[in-house]
């Protein structure tokens, strides 16, 4: 129970004295259900009375209508609000877009329970801002530019961030069926990690191109499983024809915190890996910090190639195998070190 206290008018002892608020968990039958939430009211200690004003009214009926939604899932009045705040569009704006009532999500913010149907529109709008796009468009007779700019604006930010969460999701479907054994490093593959580990690299490599950043993960995971039985990435890697690539590799690079940036190299462009400012180092260990040095250290030189075409030949015709996965291993028996 938590309390507050105001001095106020007590409609109990019909004085003005110390009134506290009080919030309690309360049982309702909702809709034939039985709903647990917490309820607000006034609280007179002198006659131990408790009683509801109009604001608290409100507000329960809301809580009340919440957990009920809760329960059968769907979205609470405050989720629906988020998601029209996150395209800053207003309560009677959002309804003219979706073609509905113009008092429709008013209502659902305040009193109403909406239908699965409404839900699963306002849930598919919350992750899919492109989806939403096209709502906007149809209805764009009825937006003034002014607030056309402003919508547009909210749904570029959330579609670039739609993005950048898929690339991750991607990244785990990628690898959810994958054990954990020597064609991972024995580690999981954490994003959050990569990240790092790629950022790293292209703080001390400069231009550093996706390329050659695939060959120095391969290289750094390599050489920190043949001395501690386990990689730095969790990445898994196999030849596409020629190329040596890590499972995923297209998610890779499309992560939040890689940057890619565009260069002009004698009338070719090129692209590298552009440092995050904002990123630190703290969740590699010493060891993993040791090795990928080392490793940029070699990547001047020709070792690289010559770890790659020496795995290559280890692997066989690159036919059936194409799509095989490396073993961590292989590396160990070529006798990999860090001279
Ligand atoms: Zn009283």
């Amino acid at each position: 129970m938590k309390k507050n206290s105001s001095f106020a008018f007590c409609p109990i002892c019909l004085n003005k004295h110390e009134i506290l608020q009080v919030e309690v968990q309360q049982e309702d039958v909702f809709q034939h259900q039985k709903i647990t939430y917490h309820a607000q009211y006034d609280y007179c200690e002198i006659h131990e009375v408790q009683w509801a004003n109009e604001k608290q009214l409100k507000n329960n009926s809301i809580r009340l209508k919440d957990a009920y939604r809760k329960s059968i899932g769907l979205l609470t009045s405050e989720e629906i609000k988020a998601i029209r705040e996150k395209y800053k569009i207003s309560q009677e704006a959002l309804a003219v877009v979706l073609g509905w009532g113009k008092k429709t999500i008013t209502r659902y913010e305040t009193v109403s329970i909406q239908d699965k149907v409404h839900d699963d529109v306002l849930r598919k709008i919350d992750i899919d801002p492109l989806w939403f796009f096209d709502f906007v468009l149809r209805s764009k007779a009825e937006i003034d530019q002014k607030h056309m700019n402003k919508y547009l604006l909210s749904l570029k930010k959330y579609q670039r961030e739609a993005n950048l969460k898929f690339s991750e999701k991607s990244l785990y479907l990628e690898y959810y069926d994958i054990d954990i054994n020597d064609q991972v490093g024995n580690i999981r593959l954490d994003p959050d990690r990569l990240t790092f580990v790629i950022n790293y690299l292209a703080t001390k490599v400069p231009d550093l191109s996706k390329n050659k950043a695939i060959k120095l993960l391969l290289f750094a995971d390599f050489l920190h499983f043949c001395t501690y039985d386990q990689g730095i990435t969790g990445l898994a890697y196999h030849f596409n024809q020629n190329t040596i690539l890590p499972k995923g590799h297209e998610e890779i690079f499309h992560l939040e915190r890689i940057h890619i940036k565009e260069i002009m190299e004698n009338d070719y462009s090129k692209y590298v890996i552009e440092p995050d400012s904002g990123v630190k180092f703290d969740l590699l260990d010493i060891t993993e910090i040791n090795v990928l040095d080392s490793v940029i250290a070699k990547s001047q030189k020709s070792d690289i190639e010559e770890l790659i075409a020496k795995i290559r030949v280890r692997t066989g015709p690159s036919k059936d195998k194409s799509v095989d996965l490396l073993s961590y291993r292989i590396a160990c028996d070529l006798e990999l070190n860090t001279r």
